[in-house]
């Protein structure tokens, strides 16, 4: 599939495994079951496939929210303005929350959505994302949990597209520099 485009494989199918099990035991210990479901906001596209990797592995009742945002920027960077395209459907007011991230850069979007969630007054509110990029220091943004540290180059797969090619791919790979130049 894809052939020829991947450069090299990042992070294996069974790395993410085995990161998602890690990362849901974490998460599962700090919110034991309390009566009141946890509430995983997941930020689409990107991060579909580690939101339901995920909460498949968590041993604790979650409740499943998406939100899509878009950033005005460049197709590979982002500028921080923000704009949402699809709101939660529920009030988290009071609630659990964590929000599930594909890939932290610059941090930009992340620091909104931070910003936007907390004014909904949840109990707590924190940030899973599979990857993180060196960028990310830069913006003071608060992540307690973190699945992999990856250098600044620009990976598909598990989520991640490319004008929304790869995200099918079941691992995280760097493109061949002739996808995008061609
Ligand atoms: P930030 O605001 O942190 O710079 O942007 C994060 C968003 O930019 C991610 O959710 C993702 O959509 C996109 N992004 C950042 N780095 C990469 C990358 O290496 N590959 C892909 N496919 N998207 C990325
Ligand atoms: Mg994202
Ligand atoms: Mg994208």
């Amino acid at each position: 599939m894809y052939d020829g485009d991947i450069a090299s494989v990042l992070i294996t199918e069974q790395q993410i495994g085995e990161k998602v099990a890690e990362l849901a035991k974490q998460v599962a210990d700090d919110y034991p079951e309390n009566g009141t479901d946890l509430v995983l906001v997941g930020v689409l596209k990107g991060a579909v496939m580690f939101m339901t990797d995920f909460a498949r592995a968590l041993p604790v009742p979650v409740q499943l929210e998406f939100m899509a945002v878009s950033s005005y920027g460049s197709a590979t960077s982002s500028s921080g303005v923000v704009r949402i395209l699809k709101d939660l459907d529920r009030d988290i007011a009071g609630r659990d929350v964590v929000i599930v991230e594909d890939i932290i850069d610059s941090g930009l979007t992340l620091s909104w959505l931070l910003k936007n969630l907390a004014s909904r007054n949840p109990k707590s509110l924190e940030v899973v994302t599979l990857l993180r990029k060196p960028d990310a220091v830069k913006v003071d943004v608060p992540v307690k949990y973190v699945g992999f540290e990856i250098p600044n180059e620009f990976v598909v797969g598990y989520g991640l597209d490319f004008a929304e090619r790869y995200r099918d791919l079941p691992y995280i790979g760097t493109l061949d520099p002739k996808v995008y130049t061609s």
